[in-house]
């Protein structure tokens, strides 16, 4: 998995964090800071982030 491509949107971020192995870009944090929870797109980035925390369990177990 190249570290630099953000999960949610695909794109090549150095910016951002690792986040439990995955990397997210600024963009996509700022976007999630400000999408509201009764948002469709927030339910998408907590699948994403759901995702990226199974298979880290999964890897580290
Ligand atoms: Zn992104």
């Amino acid at each position: 998995m190249n570290p630099n491509i953000c999960q949610i949107c695909n794109g090549i971020e150095k910016d951002g964090i690792n986040l439990l192995g995955a990397h997210l870009c600024t963009n996509c944090l700022n976007r999630i800071s400000k999408t509201d929870i009764d948002d469709i797109e927030y339910e998408y980035y907590k699948s994403i982030i759901k995702k990226t925390w199974l298979n880290y369990i999964i890897e580290y177990s």
